[in-house]
């Protein structure tokens, strides 16, 4: 049988490649920061990373992942209710909960899998999920997994989350689901009046914080920090391989039931391995390193602030962002991707999106700031952006 798959599979790849829609993998040789080495030899400046705080490469974060390889060996073989569960699992899993400000914390192997996870063990088919149109891939796969009833808003559309909460009041429970930060436009979700909503029409909120744990509020403690609704949300979910290291793993963390709830029914939880000592234990520095300082945070703040200011000044037409997103309009596919080839050449790597990554019509430059840059690695963005924008006629007068 698998010649007529061959054939199939063979028409389909070629199909994604006329398209323009192929996935290449740029093959990096360097660890992960604001200057790397790519395969050809050539050294570029990455602004396509999501390490929001420099530490992918983090020589404290190294020692103790470094420490545990010696401490508590390499791997568990196990799930964590057969033999997973090291001291280092639980200590990572109140420090997340701490940092987050709530009660308890499932660790998982990525946020796919927090997500994933989450809405089958809490909510039955008598249950209402009301969820932002553009969330996270992994969040709409796991509503799928559950019975409720689905109810979608457009995005950060808040008259449209209150018609459909108002649909909803037919159900048993309701859970408002959303991203923190939404990846293609950096826009934040309006927390606070999800939260209001959540109080009027008797709803549950759960937020995905995988782009705004670390980066927003004023000491990067994520979107409860900034609409000051710290402890008022019944799910947090976020992730390990982005701002917080990048290695891997994910969590849920939020009101204990829910937390101890999904220890015993969630599957990916269940049936899936136990992180390594060495992520456990980096992630334990790396929240005591949180705790200690706001320096990265602030870092990256300033950074973005300072770079979309000079993009702005330039000429560049960047949407609002409150996270260290900064899409840069260009609003046309074939563009988005010369002058991101353009800015290679340059030494900058960006990436461009377009339909149907975003929507029709609204090509971008998708610019991620990290506390790892320097003022030279964003003047010299900047600089190239510019040089490449003039070329491209994209500025605007
Ligand atoms: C990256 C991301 C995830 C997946 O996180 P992993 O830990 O890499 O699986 C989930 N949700 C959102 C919003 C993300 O941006």
């Amino acid at each position: 049988m698998y010649d007529r798959l061959q054939a199939h599979l063979q028409k389909e790849l070629a199909d994604i490649r006329e398209a323009g829609l192929y996935k290449n993998e740029r093959v990096i040789t360097t660890p992960q920061g604001a200057e790397i080495k790519v395969n050809s030899g050539a050294e570029v400046l990455n602004f396509c990373a999501n390490n929001y705080l420099g530490l992918s490469n983090n020589p404290k974060l190294i020692a103790a992942a470094k420490e545990a390889l010696d401490s508590h060996g390499y791997g568990l073989s196990s799930v964590r209710f057969i033999c997973g569960t090291q001291d280092l699992h639980k200590r990572l899993e109140a420090k997340i909960a701490e940092f987050f400000g709530t009660e308890d914390t499932i660790l998982y192997a990525a946020c796919f899998d927090a997500n994933g996870g989450v809405f089958e063990p809490l909510l039955g088919e008598e249950d209402a999920i009301i969820s932002d149109s553009l969330n996270h891939a992994s969040i709409i796969d796991g509503v799928r997994l559950c019975k409720a009833q689905r109810y979608r808003y457009a995005n950060a559309d808040m008259a449209d989350l209150e018609e459909q909460l108002k649909l909803a009041q037919a159900q048993r429970f309701r859970l408002i689901v959303t991203d923190g930060v939404f990846s293609m436009d950096g826009n934040v979700a309006p927390m606070d009046k999800i939260h209001e909503l959540a109080q009027k029409y008797d709803a549950m909120v759960m937020v995905d914080e995988c782009h705004s744990a670390g980066v927003v509020g004023e000491t990067g403690r994520g979107v409860t920090e900034l609409f000051n609704i710290r402890g008022k949300i019944e799910i947090i979910t976020g992730t390990l391989g982005k701002a917080f290291g990048g290695a891997i793993g994910g969590f849920t963390t939020g009101k204990k039931e829910i937390i101890e709830m999904l220890r015993q029914r969630s599957r990916p939880y269940l049936f899936s391995n136990s992180i390594p000592p060495t992520v456990a234990s980096a992630g334990i520095k790396m929240f005591d390193m949180m705790a200690e300082t706001n320096e990265l945070q602030d870092r990256l703040h300033e950074n973005t602030a300072y770079f979309v200011k000079r993009m702005v000044d330039a000429g560049f037409d960047i949407k609002p962002t409150r996270s260290a997103i900064c899409a840069v309009m260009l609003y046309d596919a074939k563009l988005s991707q010369d002058m991101a080839a353009k800015l290679l050449d340059e030494g900058i790597y960006v990436i461009g999106f377009y339909y149907p990554v975003v929507p029709k019509g609204q090509a971008r430059i998708r610019v991620q700031i990290s506390a790892a840059h320097k003022r030279e690695h964003l003047d010299k963005c900047i600089a190239a952006f510019t040089k490449v924008g003039k070329e491209l006629g994209v500025l605007k007068g």
